[in-house]
């Protein structure tokens, strides 16, 4: 794993790198570039995260050799089929431990589902569990803070679905009675909370009581807070959501990849809404790797990171505030907070181009009311997630943050 000060403290991905370069010079050679930046770069990238070693073992495994369409047997309760393949065995109790692990890990009765090949799939396929083409849904916009799968027209959620979106207001913090009264009005099938830029806690109580009053089912998306869920450092959505879609690439920290978890009463749908709708064969060795990151996500160390990443945060973003920066909503309580240019010359964009040069690695993102177009922006993004994993402390933050404010300074006089 990369240490704090741009080392490694083990071969794993050195040797593998080598025995790539056996096949293949050029893919060996790239990915030993990528490693090297990696390696030496600040980053603060609040969807990115380092997994262990172990993660990234079981994801280069022999299982990426198995087909295994279809569910494990133990998962035929939900009135599945079982695998459409021979030879299972080992791969089925792999994903069944798999399944056992996550819920242990949120503490629920909840089903899950662990095929989803990405955060992006597990969504599409809850959309087809709760609503169909040409249904109204209420969403949180991609402008306001949410994801392209919350709506936006250039994805297939804006394409197939009537959308409707409820706004934040002038304090940037979601407007819960803008979501009751546009509940009300457009009488949505489904309702979709969660985000990937927004810095404060979500009330998914509150938007469960509005779902059961329009009779909407509510979809949170946690891909971005999980981890802070595990931690219990954000409030759950189990217990108040139909369905919950994750990543677990983010906070959690474990393999590419996406899960849903649905009341029981949904497991057939939800199921069949994976495959075969979605996908064809599971990625049985990034299963495992979700198996190894939940068993790793119910550890006290883990819990410990996540506060670390939540203190973190906190006095990264305190540290602008004190500078003068203007932060949107004033500050944060999760892993995020986003930085508001729009006073400045220089856009979101601009700063992310010169701070990859000086190897902190951020990126640009719209605000609310931004009036850059999304390829400027008038905002950044900083995670604390991947740093907090190599070990920094809030005074390393404190100190990145004043060499990001050393570069806009030199950036207000030359730019
Ligand atoms: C990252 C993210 C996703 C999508 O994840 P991918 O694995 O990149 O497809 C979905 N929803 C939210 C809120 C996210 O932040």
């Amino acid at each position: 794993m990369f240490t704090k000060d741009g080392k490694d403290d083990s071969r794993y991905n050195r040797d593998n790198i080598e025995f790539i370069k056996h096949s293949s010079p050029t893919v060996g050679e790239l990915i030993e570039r990528e490693y090297e930046r990696q390696k030496g770069n600040i980053e603060l990238i609040a969807s990115e995260n380092y997994s262990s070693e172990a993660v990234l073992a079981a994801c280069g495994s022999c299982l990426s050799w198995k087909y295994a369409e279809g569910y494990p047997e133990a998962e035929r309760k939900t009135g599945n089929r079982g695998r459409y393949y021979g030879g299972t065995e080992f791969v089925d109790q792999i994903e069944e431990y798999c399944c056992k692990k996550w819920k242990e890990v949120f503490d629920t009765d909840y089903h899950v589902n662990v095929q989803p090949h990405s955060g992006s799939q597990a969504n599409f396929s809850a959309y087809r569990v709760a609503v169909d083409p040409g249904d109204t849904v209420l969403s949180f916009s991609l402008d306001n803070g949410g994801h392209l799968t919350h709506g936006s027209p250039v994805n297939f959620s804006g394409n197939l679905y009537d959308m409707v979106f409820y706004s934040v207001d002038h304090n940037g913090f979601i407007d819960m009675e803008d979501v009751c009264k546009k509940a009300r009005e457009c009488n949505p099938k489904l309702i979709v909370a969660g985000a990937s830029a927004y810095a404060r806690t979500i009330d998914f109580k509150s938007f469960g009581e509005i779902a059961k009053e329009v009779g909407a089912l509510l979809m949170v998306d946690m891909a971005h807070i999980a981890g802070l869920v595990v931690a219990g450092d954000h409030p759950s959505p189990f217990g108040h959501a139909d369905l919950i879609t994750t990543t677990t690439h983010k906070t959690l920290r474990g393999p590419r990849g996406g899960m849903i978890f649905s009341k029981p009463e949904l497991a057939k749908k939800v199921d069949s809404a994976v495959f075969p709708y979605a996908q064809g064969g599971p990625l049985e060795h990034i299963i495992a790797g979700k198996a190894v990151c939940a068993e790793e996500a119910l550890t006290s160390e883990y819990k410990e990171y996540i506060h670390q990443v939540v203190k973190n945060s906190k006095a990264f973003c305190q540290a602008f505030l004190d500078m003068g920066y203007k932060v949107v909503t004033g500050g944060t309580d999760n892993h995020l907070f986003m930085l508001d240019l729009s006073d400045y010359h220089f856009s979101g964009k601009d700063l992310q181009d010169e701070l990859d040069k000086i190897g902190i690695t951020l990126n640009k993102n719209m605000i609310p009311e931004d009036k850059r177009s999304p390829k400027e922006t008038s905002g950044v993004r900083i995670g604390t997630a991947p740093m907090t994993t190599r070990g920094y402390l809030e005074d390393d933050f404190v100190k990145v943050a004043k060499r990001i404010d050393a570069k806009i300074k030199e950036m207000e006089k030359y730019l």
